[in-house]
């Protein structure tokens, strides 16, 4: 059961992460030939990462890219295999309140995916997937390797340790574009505009845990809930100077009178 870690790791009373139990159903109302699904969540938890997933065998593959994808086929980008996610997980983005990746995900970029070999389960096993990408912001061709574990690589950490490449092409070139596009590819929001959307309780009243600390990831965090906290200040403003509130100023003024 490819899901297993995922469940496992969540508690799903405190996360609005998909549970997951959609697997079954979905996958039988796949047809072969649909064009299979990826997406890049850029995730602000402990660490900044960018998980890439793509859909296989009815589960997304996924692998955390703490420095994001680079469209400079010179680039070789650190991935790190993780648990296999839910399908319908590609839709989601929104706030972790706390538990296990407690923090912000950003849909950065989504679109389809195609295998570049012939079987990617064979692929995958031998560690060297070739595959092309038709998103908004990645496109062409790429390989994830990965790498040989180390004497020393953890017993948890052995065979999870991949590189991100795009090979040069059409779509390959000097361009960061973690900096280019920062922002979300369907709200075309950033962090703190995700944030304001959907600030949790825990995180008006307090400060989360991925927020305490010294490291660039808590500053970040910090910084982001000051700016969706001004952003929501604003929008009650506007609201409360807008034209139903003058209406109800107006009629209580006429009342006194
Ligand atoms: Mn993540």
């Amino acid at each position: 059961m490819p899901l297993d870690e995922y469940k496992r790791k969540r508690d799903f009373s405190k996360t609005p992460e998909p549970a997951g139990d959609e697997r079954t159903r979905s996958r039988r109302k796949r047809s072969p030939s649909a064009p299979l699904a990826f997406c890049v969540q850029k995730h602000l938890a402990s660490h900044l990462h960018y998980d890439l997933r793509l859909e296989h065998d009815g589960v997304l593959l996924s692998w955390a890219v703490p420095k994001g994808p680079s469209l400079n086929s010179h680039d070789r980008r650190m991935a790190v295999r993780t648990e296999d996610h839910p399908r319908d997980y590609g839709g989601f983005e929104g706030v972790i309140p706390e538990g296990y990746g407690a923090g912000i995900v950003m849909l950065w970029d989504r679109g389809t995916w195609s295998p570049e070999v012939d079987d990617v389960d064979a692929a995958l096993e031998k560690g060297d997937l070739k595959f092309a990408l038709d998103g908004y912001k990645l496109k062409g061709s790429w390989a994830l390797v990965r790498l040989r574990d180390r004497s020393d690589t953890a017993p948890a950490q052995r065979g999870r340790n991949w590189l991100l490449i795009k090979h040069a092409d059409f779509w390959s070139g000097p361009i960061e574009i973690t900096e280019f596009a920062p922002r979300s590819v369907v709200s075309d929001g950033d962090f703190d505009d995700i944030l304001a959307a959907d600030m949790p309780d825990l995180w008006a009243t307090g400060r989360p845990a991925t927020a305490s600390g010294r490291g660039s990831a808590a500053r970040l965090t910090q910084q982001v809930i000051e700016s969706a906290a001004r952003k929501i200040l604003a929008r009650n403003e506007a609201a409360e100077s807008g034209p139903g509130a003058a209406t109800k100023r107006g009629s209580r003024s006429r009342r006194k009178r």
